[in-house]
């Protein structure tokens, strides 16, 4: 099924991430993880993408797992900046042989030596949006940055990019972590103020280690309040007291979201299904009503 086809659905709607390996030999131990995640039954689990070679094809095979074994709908992630136009398009047909009906179109991260000539790429996001549309039936997802992305000169041009994007065929985004929730209601009001009218769905990263922080930071640039701080301070060279924290703050920031509206939500939950479980559990009575 498409996932805009379920978030036409007026409940609340819950999906969770995992990631392949990056070698085969971890294939296994990512299978169980997921197996577990989606006894949760989510709506969706999303796959994502590592440029290049084996882990793409994990991603395809994950993804199918998901939807064909599980029976669970997936989300495979697809990256374009490192890959020819043909290897691109070649992923989507494998996807769409697969019975993939979702993907998040995503540039990936720029490399810094290509082997190919550049202008045999897709530059942006948006025209992967474009391409994926001619090669398919498929419901589009793409990412969006509350606190901008990192390359962007200002966040008014990060927008008007991202209404581009969205005018090619984006049917819902999915936001880059935050920590505050106030950064995200901004940018919703900012964003729809631009003429964007897809569903969002804030991605929600529980925090459970401190080397987790570093990391998080590094990737998306995000701003951790103070608030969060004080938690990875007190609790970060404690490893369960600062798993049952991060699993906390997270369940905080996703009852404030829901209270405030929003109908969907997108949990960054890594390939570990403990941390999925409890969030559930807190959330039993919560996602019902
Ligand atoms: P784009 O939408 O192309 O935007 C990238 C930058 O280019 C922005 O600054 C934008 O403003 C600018 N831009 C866009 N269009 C134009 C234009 N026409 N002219 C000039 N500038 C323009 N990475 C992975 O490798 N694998 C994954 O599975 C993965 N999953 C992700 C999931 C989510 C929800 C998010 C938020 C990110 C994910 N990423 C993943 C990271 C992502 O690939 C990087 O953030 C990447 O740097 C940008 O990808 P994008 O699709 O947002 O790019």
């Amino acid at each position: 099924m498409k996932i805009i086809d379920k978030l036409k659905e007026d409940r609340i709607h819950i999906s969770f991430e995992v990631f392949p390996p990056k070698t085969n030999a971890g294939f296994d131990k990512v299978l169980r993880a997921t197996n577990r995640i989606a006894e949760l039954k989510p709506d969706f689990i999303s796959v994502t993408y590592g440029a290049g070679g084996g882990t793409s094809k994990n991603t395809a095979e994950i993804a199918r797992h998901i939807k064909e074994d599980l029976g669970v709908e997936s989300l495979a992630h697809l990256t374009c900046a490192s890959s020819t136009k043909d290897e691109v398009i070649n992923v989507i047909k494998n996807l769409k042989e697969l019975g993939i009906e979702n993907i998040l179109a995503l540039r990936g991260d720029i490399p810094e030596n290509l082997s190919f000539p550049s202008e045999d790429r897709f530059r942006h996001a948006s025209e992967l949006v474009t391409e994926i549309h001619k090669n398919g039936d498929f419901c589009v997802g793409a990412a969006c940055y509350p606190e901008g992305h990192p390359e962007s000169q200002c966040s008014k041009e990060d927008i008007r990019f991202l209404k581009e994007k969205v005018d090619r065929g984006v049917d819902f985004l999915t936001t880059q972590m935050f920590f505050e929730n106030d950064i995200h209601y901004n940018f919703l009001y900012r964003i729809r103020e631009a003429g964007i009218t897809v569903p969002v769905l804030p991605g929600i990263m529980p925090i459970t280690s401190a080397a987790q922080i570093k990391r998080s930071v590094e990737l998306s640039g995000t701003v951790f309040p103070r608030r969060f701080l004080a938690i990875a301070d007190r609790f970060g060279d404690c490893p369960e007291a600062m798993q049952q924290a991060g699993i906390a703050y997270a369940v905080d920031q996703i009852i404030d979201l829901l209270a405030n509206g929003v109908r969907n939500i997108h949990i960054y939950s890594m390939n570990k299904p403990e941390v999925a479980e409890t969030i559930m559990s807190q959330l039993s009575e919560i996602v019902k009503c």
